[in-house]
């Protein structure tokens, strides 16, 4: 199977997403999840007519006066979560705070500042006209108004709004299941001294962050040697019980590259194999249908009438910087599209900083430091080149996508980004 461009190796990941089942989430806990439904405001938001400002409740018509301030007389108190217990008659006030309930029968607050009060006089040194310095039932969102769309990602300002229409526990998708496996021989895990010639499994980490904050729940996490056998197994384990599988390291074609014999051995399905994009060129997907999973469709999901769960198997290039890159282009987009949410991130432009060696035949992926500068974003490139330099990619905040054949790219040129952060808004 000839590689694919990195446009059409998305398209066909996303072709085979299908959005998973969702579960009722209490709010405490729903930061970064994914709404499954619509969510309407059964009842307006503010539910009660309330005062923006201290001062007094009144008529408006009986603040205006041909000679000198009009004078109120004071009947009463309305403070936050204790409402007047009288009605406003005409000619009179009642005290009220910043968001306590506009009284029956009054119609505009008076501010304190352009009131006299004394006793249970109240004279109004300014008209104020109808309305005036009150909040309106309602305002905010109105009774069976839609407040959030399916697909929101939960952020701060979402989960309040969810908290002011008093859902409790909204329905969210439920998180993709995801495993991941590294292979190779030489991988030593954090907290294992290295022997000769072996080095720490740091994709174990680096690519279970990057799933995590797409919105899986890493479920398993495992490494196996390049021994044809025991890879066969633990690919077995990994596919298991999973939506989506990551497997990193191995997928070449080396004598000692033992992942996709064994991915074709359990049934998985190839979708293509290559990206034309560097880094990230071994880049592998298939797909596994439900039937032939141990252990079957997991727990309330097979009465809920759905099809045949499917996993989604990705085969990254073992090298830190591909693994990560690629990971973020087609492992990520899938898992925002089996949670219903938007799958591909925000494009823009920017201005590269440095010059920049692209590749001939592929495209180049280039990790960024997006920063502002007066006359607009401008991309920063890694110092170094090269698929083994982790420490290349602390910082980065955008992917620069230079199509194949952009030839050798200039301080100054325009590139095109996609932005790392931001699934949840106000920063997250
Ligand atoms: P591979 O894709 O298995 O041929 O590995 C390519 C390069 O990436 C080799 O230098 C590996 O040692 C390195 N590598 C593979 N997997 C990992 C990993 N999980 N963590 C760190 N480096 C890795
Ligand atoms: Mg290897």
């Amino acid at each position: 199977m000839p590689p694919v461009e990195i446009e059409q190796a998305r398209e066909i990941v996303l072709s085979e997403c299908a959005l998973l089942p969702d579960e009722p989430v209490p709010l405490h806990e729903a930061l970064g999840r994914v709404l499954s439904a619509p969510v309407h405001a059964a009842a307006p938001v503010a539910p009660f007519a309330s005062s923006a400002m201290d001062g007094f409740a009144v008529r408006a018509q009986d603040t205006v006066s041909e000679d000198g301030p009009a004078a109120l007389r004071l009947v009463g108190e309305s403070r936050a979560g204790h409402p007047a217990t009288v009605a406003l008659g005409a000619g009179e006030a009642i005290a009220i705070s910043t968001g306590a309930m506009i009284p029956d029968g009054a119609d505009a607050v008076l501010r304190i500042e352009r009131a006299d009060a004394d006793g249970d006089v109240v004279l109004a040194v300014e008209q104020v006209v109808m309305g005036e310095d009150t909040r309106g039932v309602g305002e905010d969102l109105q009774a069976g108004q839609l407040a959030l769309p399916a697909g929101t990602a939960l952020g701060p300002a979402e989960l309040g709004v969810l908290a002011s229409i008093g859902c409790a526990t909204p329905r969210c998708v439920r998180p993709p299941r995801v495993s991941l496996l590294s292979t190779g021989d030489e991988l030593r895990l954090v907290g294992e001294s290295l022997a000769r010639g072996t080095l720490y499994d740091s994709n174990a980490h680096s690519l279970a962050a990057l799933l995590a904050i797409a919105g899986a729940e890493v479920v398993r996490r495992d490494h196996v040697g390049d021994d044809p056998a025991a890879t066969l197994e633990s690919l077995r384990t990994a596919v298991e019980g999973v939506d989506v599988a990551v497997i990193c390291g191995g997928m070449s074609v080396g004598r000692h590259d033992h992942v996709r014999p064994g991915l074709r051995q359990l049934g998985v399905e190839e979708r293509f194999s290559g990206v034309r994009m560097r880094p990230g060129r071994p880049t592998w997907f298939g797909t596994l249908e439900g039937g032939t999973l141990e252990g079957g469709t997991l727990e309330g999901e097979a009465a809920d009438g759905l099809p045949a769960r499917r996993t989604l198997v990705f085969g990254l290039p073992g090298n830190p910087v591909s693994a990560l890159v690629s990971c973020a282009l087609l492992a990520v987009p899938a898992l925002r599209s089996l949670l219903g949410a938007d799958p591909l991130r925000a494009r823009s432009h920017a201005t590269l900083a440095t010059d920049w060696q692209t590749d001939a035949g592929r495209a180049d992926v280039v990790p960024c430091r997006l920063l502002l500068r007066d006359d607009g974003w401008v991309a920063h490139p890694p110092k170094a080149q090269g698929s083994h330099r982790l420490s290349t990619l602390v910082g980065v905040n955008a992917l620069a996508l230079l199509p194949a054949g952009s030839g050798p790219m200039r301080a100054g040129d325009r590139v095109t980004v996609e932005i790392l952060n931001g699934w949840i808004g106000w920063g997250g």
